[in-house]
């Protein structure tokens, strides 16, 4: 049987090294995009089904050539993974236009890009996209005004992306992660908003970067070959509860 190969940026580190991690268990082998050369070369070390591929998401010129360069070096791509991510905490009204951008350059526009220069492949395997969002872009809080709405579009442009490539046997799904002790989520989680987290979340407490991998996994194998434009939350019953986020 044929090797599948996905490619899943923000590779480096947290959920993007647990999801590479469990598609090599499963058999497949990765290409882990990553824009920090330094955690990249840790992360694939020992990882023999991985290549590591330096770029940055957001820039229209690298997302080209990170294409072909993993085209070149795997020869086909069968379900790529919209990872990569910055977080930012802030209110409107301290949220400036420069703020506002650095966080769309990665979680929107890389999103974007990348599905977009990835659909030739896809189209040649019947591949998968799977993008994560965040049960951010499920809930409006005070704290969130461009992660938020960084995350709420991601959720509107995979259900583009399912209604548009259904013809060609190309599935998009999208998986809202609820809170991971990563570099992430803790360098904007205060124990005030960790507490907040325990106390809403019905399963009181985080969830791991592997649990979240499990569901992004499933969703980009043949087992989920009927699903696409769902949005699947893995958040502990977070959002089914109705609580705001902290
Ligand atoms: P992380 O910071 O541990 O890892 C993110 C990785 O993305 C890093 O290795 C970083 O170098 C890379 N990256 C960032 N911008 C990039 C760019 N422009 N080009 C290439 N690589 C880039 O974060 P994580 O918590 O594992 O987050 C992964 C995804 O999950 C993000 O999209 C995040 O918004 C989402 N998410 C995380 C949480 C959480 O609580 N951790 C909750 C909901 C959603």
């Amino acid at each position: 049987m044929t090797q599948k190969i996905a490619l899943v940026t923000g590779a480096a580190r947290g959920i993007g090294l647990a999801t590479t991690k469990l598609f090599i268990e499963e058999g497949w082998q990765v290409a882990m995009v990553d824009r920090d050369g330094d955690e990249l070369a840790i992360a694939v070390d020992g990882l023999d089904e991985a290549k590591p591929f330096v770029y940055d998401v957001s820039i229209p010129e690298q997302v080209t050539e990170m294409i072909a360069a993993v085209k070149g070096a795997f020869g086909r791509i069968d379900a790529v993974v919209n990872n990569a991510g910055v977080a930012d905490f802030g209110p409107i009204e301290e949220t400036d236009f420069a703020r506002w951008r650095r966080v769309m350059e990665t979680n929107l526009d890389g999103v974007f890009l990348v599905s977009q220069a990835a659909i030739p492949s896809l189209k040649e395997t019947k591949g998968a996209l799977l993008n994560i969002a965040s049960i951010s872009g499920l809930r409006a809080s005070t704290l969130r005004v461009a992660y938020g709405t960084s995350k709420a579009a991601v959720i509107q442009l995979t259900k583009q992306q399912a209604a548009e490539l259904g013809e060609y046997g190309i599935r998009a799904n999208c998986v809202c992660p609820g809170p991971v002790r990563t570099k992430l989520a803790m360098a904007v989680h205060s124990q005030e908003i960790i507490d907040a987290y325990h106390d809403a979340i019905p399963l009181n407490r985080y969830g791991s970067e592997r649990e979240i991998a499990e569901v992004i996994v499933f969703l980009c194998s043949e087992r989920a070959s009927y699903v696409t434009g769902q949005v699947v939350a893995s958040d502990g019953g977070f959002d089914s509860t109705g609580v705001g986020l902290p």
